[in-house]
């Protein structure tokens, strides 16, 4: 099967998978046990942590190890509503993940405030700078950096900039951009979360950088009293171990070098297959990611068809698959119901090459002529 479904996961990479399963064996203790064995482990926990702080330009003590993006999404939200007043609100934008307007609305309820989007995807920082310029300044504002089901890269540089003339935190979820893009401006974000299951690391763990007080589980004193519960660092070892896997390719093959793959693809089946259209074509987006709008047949019929020949892709986001409701995104692109159900998620990685896209393209093409023939078989009218 050739995988094309990677904004949902990625698979292990089998080095971090040795890491795992090694440092299962070596470096089970508690770490903050008394003896010997568990401050070795304890040891390399705080090396770890030195070192992703390093990576980001960050201070060890910002750095707090989670079980993922969810995690540490709801740990922002929730730590902003806590230290502040109920009339606090906060501000996100209109495509964000369940994972940051879910606990935005459960911690702020009314007071949650929606960032005007631009017709092809992108955050309008000029009513960022209104709003601010009116004075309603939030307590928070959280933009993502790249979007999850479109691709599309977000101007969160300059929200950032604008966020600390204002002094107001900016969250910024990283999670589509970590594995995929260059990391080393994250760092003007007041805060950033991102996961390891998105570049070649184990489920379970991810983390959030954050130059505030954000907390979350009380019961412990792990993650420097910020996040309770014993450390996974088997886990967090492996993420280190997928990084670096992950930023030597990133290297050797550059986005710019990539994203024509895409292009190429999209291209052939605009023209083979009349009426698609790309989501966010034209805009800056991830070299990995391609929504297409079919011209007809409901989405999981693609699916299924391009799952019989050998290709696994998605609807829109892997957390909306399954709902009628149309994701965020599908709203900021104001498409109608009946489009939303025809959305085809692409999302390749690293180890695919121009061939592997190619291929796909032709597997459009071909399901889409079988989808034609099945529906000449059939009395049902396809939409
Ligand atoms: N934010 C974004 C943009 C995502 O794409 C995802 C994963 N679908 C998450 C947050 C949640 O990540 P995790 O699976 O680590 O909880």
């Amino acid at each position: 099967m050739s995988y094309f479904d990677n904004n949902a996961t990625t698979p292990i990479h089998p080095l971090a998978l040795d890491v795992l399963t090694q440092s299962y064996e070596d470096d089970w203790s508690n770490p903050s046990s008394p003896y010997r064995q568990s401050s070795r482990t304890k040891a390399k926990l705080n090396k770890a942590r030195f070192e992703w702080a390093q990576l980001f330009g960050s201070k060890e003590g910002d750095v707090i190890f989670t079980s993922g993006a969810t995690e540490a999404n709801n740990m922002v939200i929730a730590s902003a509503a806590r230290n502040h007043s109920d009339q606090a609100r906060i501000l996100i934008s209109g495509i964000e993940h369940p994972s940051i307007s879910i606990p935005a609305k459960h911690c702020f309820q009314d007071r949650v405030d929606v960032l005007a989007m631009e017709p092809q995807g992108l955050v309008c920082l000029a009513s960022l700078q209104e709003k601010f310029e009116r004075g309603l300044l939030p307590v928070l504002v959280c933009v993502m950096a790249a979007n999850n089901e479109t691709g599309v890269v977000q101007p969160w540089c300059e929200v950032a900039r604008i966020c600390e003339q204002y002094q107001v935190p900016f969250h910024c979820d990283a999670t589509q951009w970590v594995g995929k893009m260059p990391i080393f401006a994250l760092h003007q974000a007041f805060s950033f979360t991102a996961s390891a299951h998105k570049f070649g690391g184990p489920k379970g763990v991810g983390w959030l950088v954050d130059k505030g007080e954000s907390s979350w589980q009380v019961g412990g004193t792990q993650e420097g009293g910020k996040r309770a519960g014993t450390e996974n660092f088997p886990a967090i070892a492996s993420m280190i171990k997928a990084w670096h896997e992950c930023d030597t390719l990133l290297q050797e093959v550059k986005a710019e070098d990539r994203a024509p793959w895409r292009n190429n693809m999209e291209e052939k089946v605009c023209s083979h297959v009349p009426g698609t259209q790309v989501i966010g074509q034209g805009m800056q987006r991830l070299w990995n990611t391609s929504l297409l709008l079919m011209p007809k047949f409901d989405n999981l019929r693609w699916i299924a068809k391009l799952d019989a020949l050998g290709f696994e892709v998605s609807t829109g986001s892997a957390c909306s698959t399954g709902s009628d409701e149309p994701s965020s995104t599908a709203q900021a692109f104001s498409l109608a119901p009946q489009e939303f159900k025809r959305l085809v998620r692409i999302s390749s990685y690293l180890s695919h090459t121009q061939a592997d896209w190619n291929n796909l393209g032709d597997a459009l093409i071909q399901a889409y002529h079988q989808l034609l023939e099945d529906a000449k078989d059939s009395n049902v009218i396809s939409i």
